[in-house]
């Protein structure tokens, strides 16, 4: 007994001598000192190469951009409104813009600009726009990876979510408009797909299906693919049944040649092949994104995207192996989020909610990040061009100059508030911005 308490006692000394006298953090921090330090990262934390897990990098008219369609303006946040300013702001800081709005004629100007860039070809353009925001590496989601788009920067994440859509799908598209939309684009991807595979038709049995879907996995990644990417939350819910693979085979054998399946045989038989997708990915340790928040159209369901119904499988022995990246972290499920990346093979970025939002509330989601699983958090830019002067490149500047001040300020109350050093902030901000990702996808460090 005495032994322990002279073990707590040195405990004790050790811990205080350790930290320093304000080691207890406070719930309030003192007034000045927050914008004091927050001036003092945020310049460091500039500095800091991105590592980007999220982004659509194109030029506005190439088809390959995406296997989705873009959102109407009036349907989109108020930030990502073409009337936003801070857009303005991005093509000065980008392009040095003469202009002070988009009015027709004044967009020209930009138009043409990235229209010259496009018709001269080569990878120096994109490459540029990643230099001038310090973007070391950036994943592009994309049908391919195009032309103008340098491998040693640009890493590509392909779609699969085509894989679940290989029969009669009448059904599905007669849904609701959107899903008129999306449908047919994901057929055209399982076609592109079987002609890469030398694939004529639909094979006889699932084994023959099973075996073109893990074929076409492996030649992806052996194509440069980092990571393959699920945006399901946008045709169903991202809840996953465990289907017996006998009555997968047997939807399969009835449906294959042609026949439209009743919704609950649909259902089914994707989450059969689902399944198969994960396995395989764990297989070829190629990570697994899901579009995880809410997303764009008239009909898109928050119940079903909803972060928490992929749990059952993010917990589930088998894919232990398999690395979950949930992009968009679940916004606006985002506390829900972290506590999903509890699990050693789940993370989480920041992409699409860094330009939702403002940074003050991004802030604060920062804030609760890295108060919990500083490890599991990326960012990502969800750069994509939502019109023919406002593009990618804007929007990447947009999130990164939002991610980088909104980190610099969760970092700063957390100093403040006696939770930190500076000196640790700045490794979690690094954390944050590249090195979690650099560690995932295995790259430069
Ligand atoms: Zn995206």
């Amino acid at each position: 007994m005495k032994r322990l308490v002279q073990l707590a006692l040195l405990l004790m000394a050790s811990s205080g001598a350790a930290t320093s006298s304000q080691a207890q953090a406070k719930p309030l921090a003192a007034g000045s000192d927050v914008q004091k330090i927050y001036d003092q990262l945020l310049p460091q934390i500039d500095r800091v190469p991105i590592y980007d897990n999220h982004s659509h990098a194109t030029f506005p008219d190439d088809s390959d951009m995406d296997a989705q369609a873009s959102p109407p303006d009036e349907s989109s946040v108020i930030r990502l409104r073409d009337s936003n300013p801070e857009f303005v702001a991005g093509a000065k800081a980008l392009f040095g813009y003469p202009y002070d709005d988009f009015q027709p004629e004044h967009a020209k100007w930009l138009i043409d600009k990235k229209k010259a860039a496009e018709k001269a070809g080569g990878t120096a353009y994109w490459n540029s726009i990643l230099d001038k925001l310090n973007i070391e590496t950036c994943l592009a989601n994309r049908v391919a990876l195009g032309p103008y788009l340098d491998p040693q920067r640009f890493h590509w994440v392909f779609f699969v979510d085509s894989f679940l859509f290989p029969l009669d799908n009448r059904d599905q598209t007669g849904k609701n408009p959107d899903m008129g939309v999306y449908i047919p684009l994901q057929e055209k991807v399982l076609k592109r797909y079987m002609q890469q595979e030398n694939v004529s038709g639909l094979p006889a049995d699932l084994s023959g299906y099973e075996s073109f879907v893990r074929q076409t996995l492996a030649d992806n990644q052996k194509k440069g693919g980092v990571a393959m990417k699920f945006e399901a939350a946008y045709f169903r819910s991202l809840y996953f049944s465990d289907p017996p693979r006998d009555k997968a085979a047997a939807i399969y054998a009835k449906f294959h040649a042609g026949g439209v399946p009743s919704n609950e045989e649909y259902r089914t038989f994707q989450d059969y092949v689902f399944r198969i997708l994960i396995d395989e990915a764990g297989k070829l340790n190629l990570p697994v994104h899901f579009h995880s928040a809410v997303g764009i159209g008239d009909y898109f369901s928050l119940r079903n995207g909803n972060p928490l119904n992929l749990e059952n499988v993010l917990r589930d022995p088998r894919y232990a192996k398999t690395k979950f990246v949930l992009i968009h972290g679940g916004y606006p499920y985002t506390l829900e989020m972290i506590w999903l990346t509890a699990a050693k093979n789940v993370y989480t970025d920041s992409s699409l909610v860094g330009y939702y939002v403002y940074p003050s509330e991004l802030k604060n989601i920062l804030k609760q990040w890295i108060s919990l699983y500083p490890e599991r958090i990326m960012f990502g830019s969800d750069a994509f061009p939502f019109n023919d002067a406002v593009g990618a490149e804007e929007t990447f500047w947009l999130a990164a100059r939002s991610a980088r001040s909104a980190v610099a300020a969760a970092l700063a109350e957390l100093v403040a508030e006696g939770a930190f050093t500076e000196e640790k902030a700045l490794e979690l901000a690094r954390m944050y911005l590249h090195d979690n990702a650099a560690h995932l996808y295995g790259g430069t460090k």
